[in-house]
């Protein structure tokens, strides 16, 4: 009891680190084992045998692990664990009825917005997209619309533009809509939506929360389990089988171990690229919060105390032939999607989006790891020189 308490009031980096101080109970491993039975048997009186083994769809320890470990990060009473970060927002969106009316905000990533598109036409919701980090245009359409739900992404990906989380949630609580933040780019120990009052915050855990490009996952959480919307998303999470696997649920936790160390690293690393683009001649804009250039600076710094994380945007002077060409120059960084590895990656999202989106043809983004800083600069001058 002593030593539960004594953990209850440790820093959220001893209890990533020593994942919430599990051991596993038969041997004593300080790693928890990983589950492999999908079933659990029974006693002969028909009486579990375990009481929190039934079946594997609801009932892994590391799983569970998982999402306490999660939880306690974002200081909320709840979290689910789902597949993938796709995953935990379908969750979220399906709880919005027929002819319902969704917000989401605009130019977010790119794979949301196809997918909530899709799904608001089969379900005839009515979906407005607009640009939720303007107060204005926020408060303007919540107004109108009432909407169910809003759904904003800060830092936003790729445009790293940043929503008040304060004043988001509300607006929406005036019309009784539940605020939804995917706070992906920020990982739980850089911001805390809920603390700003979100209803709940979405992860792809894919990202830094695994942090070695090896697992995909999606987290969401809450501080009001008993809310019809987190009923909602636990039945469904359950009932439909979104449910992550007790391997990559140890995976994922044995990558959480060194999130508040890799993130303090990759924080300190995409600030000094950011300051050595925004003073490269070749360079016509760096989108980073973590600029005081950045029209959000201010903002951003009340929402992450501890760090603006690691991606990061630039303009290169030039069209997409110029970007390309300084993506093709590129050694260390890797030519690959996805963000928050400890390795860094580059992508042209104009190549991968389109027209459509409006992402400039001279936008480069960077995922910024954990390498030698020396290295990532060096690299990104010799492939702008
Ligand atoms: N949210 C953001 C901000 C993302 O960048 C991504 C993936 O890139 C997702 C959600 C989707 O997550 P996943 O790839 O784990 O399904």
């Amino acid at each position: 009891m002593a030593e539960q308490q004594k953990r209850a009031n440790q820093h959220v980096t001893t209890r990533m680190v020593q994942a919430n101080g599990a051991i596993d109970p038969q041997t004593g491993g300080v790693v928890p084992p990983i589950q492999s039975s999908t079933t659990f048997a029974r006693n002969s009186d028909y009486s579990q045998i375990s009481p929190n083994h039934l079946y594997a769809r609801d009932d892994d320890d590391l799983v569970r692990l998982g999402e306490d470990i999660l939880a306690k990060a974002e200081n909320a009473d709840a979290g689910l664990l789902f597949p993938s970060g796709m995953a935990a927002i379908a969750a979220v969106m399906r709880t919005v009825p027929n002819n319902g009316t969704i917000i989401l905000q605009s130019q977010i990533y790119w794979g949301t917005t196809k997918w909530v598109r899709d799904f608001c036409a089969r379900r005839e919701i009515n979906l407005h997209e607009i640009e939720c980090s303007d107060m204005d245009v926020l408060a303007k359409t919540i107004g109108t619309a009432k909407p169910d739900l809003v759904f904003v992404e800060t830092p936003s990906n790729p445009w790293l533009r940043v929503t008040d989380i304060a004043q988001a949630a509300a607006l929406s609580h005036e019309v009784g809509a539940k605020l939804v933040v995917d706070s992906t780019a920020a990982s739980p120990v850089l911001s805390n939506p809920l603390a700003f009052g979100a209803d709940i915050v979405m992860h792809s855990a894919t990202k830094s929360i695994n942090g070695h490009s090896d697992v995909l996952a999606g987290f969401l959480a809450t501080n009001d389990a008993q809310s019809e919307i987190w009923q909602a998303i636990a039945m469904d999470r359950h009932d439909a089988g979104a449910v992550l696997g007790s391997f990559e649920a140890w995976l994922l936790i044995r990558g959480m171990r060194t999130l508040p160390l890799r993130m303090e690293r990759m924080c300190e690393n995409t600030m000094a690229v950011a300051t050595f683009l925004q003073n490269h001649p070749k360079v016509e804009a760096v989108l980073y919060p973590g600029l005081t250039s950045h029209e959000k600076h201010e903002l951003a710094t009340k929402q992450m105390p501890n760090g603006y994380g690691s991606l990061l945007s630039f303009q290169v002077k030039g069209d997409a032939k110029t970007a390309l060409a300084v993506c093709a120059k590129l050694e260390t960084f890797k030519r690959a999607t996805s963000l928050g590895g400890v390795e860094s990656l580059v992508e042209h999202r104009h190549s991968i989006e389109g027209d459509a989106t409006g992402v400039p043809e001279n936008l480069i983004r960077l995922s910024v790891g954990i390498e030698h800083i020396q290295d990532l600069i060096g690299d990104l001058n010799e492939a702008l020189s």
